[in-house]
């Protein structure tokens, strides 16, 4: 099933569009099957699940973290994650920079736009995000790389808020596209909202349930 339904994503999607398997609470075996049939980027969300998977898994998985980051478990990342996809603090910024250096490596990030009105959604504001990208603080940093945005819709039915909420991340995200060419990134559409998220111009969507099945918690 599980191969089944990646071919079935991949072969209705556009290109340009990547797809990061979420693979939370799911087994090795389950990844497995992803990655034989041809998948290679994974996503977690909490740092020590991802961290066992790197280690047990093959080497040439791409693994995201696509849940909210606390800086402190920045560090056990810091040597091999592939994306960043969470970030909304300069502080966290400061702190995986920090731990580029003392990987000797480039670690790329995506910073999260808040475009729902629901409390439990992290994020920054157009603002705040902005500040970010243009501040000079970040500009003197050579060991991370801000590659674009992430955004995550209400979680609604209302089909009409959902593409309102994109569409604004879509903006924000053109106009910093047009002033730096490396931020090209815009993650954001999950298994219940990915086709209206493309629709609005999402080059990278984030699929849990819909490949592995409904996570038991
Ligand atoms: C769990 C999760 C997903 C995948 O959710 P599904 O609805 O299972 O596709 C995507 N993005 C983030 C940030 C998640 O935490």
């Amino acid at each position: 099933m599980i191969a089944e339904n990646i071919h079935k994503i991949v072969s209705n999607i556009p290109k340009n569009v990547k797809l990061i398997a979420i693979s939370k609470t799911k087994t090795n075996h389950d990844i497995m099957k992803a990655y034989e049939s041809g998948q290679r980027l994974f996503g977690e969300n909490k740092i020590q699940e991802m961290s066992s998977k790197f280690e047990d898994l093959p080497k040439d998985i791409k693994w995201h973290m696509v849940g909210h980051v606390q800086s402190n478990k920045i560090k056990y990342m810091a040597p091999y994650v592939d994306l960043i996809h969470g970030i909304d603090s300069l502080k966290s910024i400061k702190i995986i920079n920090k731990e580029g250096v003392k990987n000797n490596r480039v670690i790329n990030c995506l910073l999260q736009l808040k475009i729902s009105k629901e409390e439990s959604k992290f994020g920054l504001d157009e603002k705040q995000l902005k500040e970010i990208i243009f501040s000079t603080d970040y500009k003197e940093m050579n060991n991370i790389k801000i590659k674009g945005m992430m955004a995550m819709a209400s979680n609604t039915k209302n089909e009409s808020t959902i593409k309102k909420e994109f569409v604004f991340a879509k903006k924000v995200f053109n106009e910093i596209n047009s002033l730096d060419n490396n931020f090209d990134i815009l993650s954001m559409g999950m298994s219940n909202d990915y086709q209206i998220a493309i629709e609005c111009g999402s080059n990278m969507i984030r699929l849990g349930s819909l490949i592995f099945g409904e996570r038991n918690y």
